[in-house]
């Protein structure tokens, strides 16, 4: 039996979405561009996704393009929704905790000389939405603000800098990389005055390979693909009919009980920061009112792949720090403030759906053992 607390990395994608796909696999194979009753059929599959994921957001379903994931949602974001059109600004602004894949999309754009500001945390670990609001000035083409950090949990002010924005500029279009947010805090596009959302399938128990982007009507931004124009032009290439279907159902799976699954999640991040507070010398890096989703401590003296592998003999499998970084230092943590012994300890554990308090309570008795026999042996 293993222990799965990695869940910001990926989910184990729900029933729900493992019959959808195998049932459009086997039965709705045709191509969503055929003219022929197939062809129709797939289309209508795919529409019907749409509709559902836009009911979520409380967005247009016209609105919503499909992508291979929030990796491509958020590059086409950042990369295709700046330099369009006459007036050139040049000013993006954002943060320094953002995921690679709107930080590097926004290096990208510094390289071809747009002025790229990238907001840090203060000293208590905080953004607020004036330090965002006051970073705009009328040569901001975008701002570029994800919902919770996928490595502290960290909410970001998004509703309020980006309200605040768009009564002063609002010809300065906003993005919310909303991967670690969607399913867990609801949001509607208008509340988050959000122009362009991403979202990714395989965070939310859907497959991986599959994301949306939300871009409002009337924003124009320019393909990264170009080929037979599905996707209205935006996102070329035949559509992962299966993938889509697949978060589909999970998205019908999961929007049911979403503040029922944040109020479960706040009662075992209390209960397994209890028990970790009972350990010595064990740092909480997440703060109090961050995503109960994802906790982020430290256990200095022990190196997280050290603490990792401890943890990965009795089945417990967390992280640490993001996936996509693979064992390299966090920049993310040093920008949240921690010093180099805390982000070389540090282990993100992320709850999902089928998290239990005993799931917790082995990894608190986990950490406790791992720090009498690997600290003793020092
Ligand atoms: N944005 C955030 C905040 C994420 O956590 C991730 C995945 O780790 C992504 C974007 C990229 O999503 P995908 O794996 O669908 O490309």
């Amino acid at each position: 039996m293993s222990i799965y607390l990695d869940n910001a990395a990926t989910t184990k994608p729900c029933r729900e979405a493992v019959k959808a796909i195998y049932d459009c696999l086997d039965s709705n194979y045709g191509n969503p561009s055929s003219l022929h009753h197939e062809g129709v059929r797939a289309q209508i599959a795919v529409d019907e996704v749409r509709k559902m994921i836009g009911r979520t957001i409380a967005a247009d379903p016209e609105c919503i393009y499909f992508t291979s994931g929030a990796t491509e949602s958020n590059n086409l974001a950042v990369l295709g929704s700046v330099g369009n059109g006459g007036k050139k600004k040049n000013r993006i602004v954002s943060t320094a905790v953002e995921h690679p894949s709107v930080d590097r999309a926004l290096s990208r754009l510094e390289e071809k000389g747009f002025e790229v500001v990238r907001i840090a945390p203060d000293k208590n670990g905080n953004i607020s939405h004036e330090r965002i609001i006051n970073a705009v000035d009328s040569n901001t083409a975008l701002v570029s603000i994800m919902l919770v950090n996928n490595e502290t949990g960290y909410i970001m002010p998004v509703r309020r800098a980006f309200y605040g924005i768009k009564k002063l500029y609002p010809g300065c279009l906003t993005h919310c990389d909303a991967v670690q947010g969607y399913m867990k805090i609801p949001f509607k596009v208008s509340e988050l005055s959000a122009d362009m959302v991403s979202l990714s399938g395989h965070k939310i128990c859907g497959p991986k390979g599959i994301g949306a982007l939300y871009v409002r009507k009337g924003i124009h931004i320019k393909p990264r693909t170009f080929g037979g124009g599905q996707e209205k032009g935006l996102r070329s290439g035949t559509e992962n009919v299966p993938m889509i279907v697949g978060m589909g159902a999970a998205v019908k799976a999961l929007s049911r009980d979403i503040n029922e699954r944040y109020s479960k999640a706040q009662e075992l991040k209390a209960m397994f920061l209890k028990k970790i507070s009972e350990l010595e010398n064990v740092t909480v890096n997440s703060s109090e009112d961050a995503s109960p989703y994802i906790i982020n401590i430290s256990v200095p003296g022990i190196r997280s792949e050290i603490m990792l592998h401890f943890l990965e003999e009795r089945g417990i499998y967390i992280s640490s720090g993001s996936a996509c970084s693979k064992g390299e230092k966090s920049s993310v943590l040093k920008s949240f403030g921690l010093c180099d012994e805390l982000v070389d300890s540090a282990l993100r554990i992320s709850l999902g759906r089928e998290t239990i308090g005993a799931d917790l309570s082995a990894l608190a008795e986990g950490i406790g053992d791992a720090r009498k026999s690997l600290l003793k042996a020092k």
